[in-house]
């Protein structure tokens, strides 16, 4: 299945359930990459990378998107950050 060519409206109409989650039995034949994909085109976004490591951010799932603390991949990254700009 070619993620690229689905749709936001695809999405909505056909993979998530009445109350806006997205619908498992109906997205069992995506891997967790492809459900990033799915993700990314739902809510307009790319994948994110933490400000401070450089890593990407992990993607939990659908409903939870990329774990996330203030943006950075966790809270450490962000102290660590906050830490940095109070040095300089
Ligand atoms: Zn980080």
């Amino acid at each position: 299945m070619l993620v690229k060519k689905i749709t936001k409206e695809y999405i909505q109409n056909n993979l998530l359930n009445k109350t806006g989650k997205i619908n498992s039995s109906k997205v069992s034949k995506y891997n967790k990459k492809e459900m990033e994909e799915l993700y990314c085109i739902y809510h307009n976004t790319k994948p994110k990378t933490c400000p401070y490591c450089k890593e990407p951010s992990k993607f939990i799932n659908f409903n939870k998107g990329y774990k996330s603390y203030k943006g950075y991949c966790s809270e450490k990254c962000f102290f660590k950050s906050i830490t940095l700009r109070l040095e300089n």
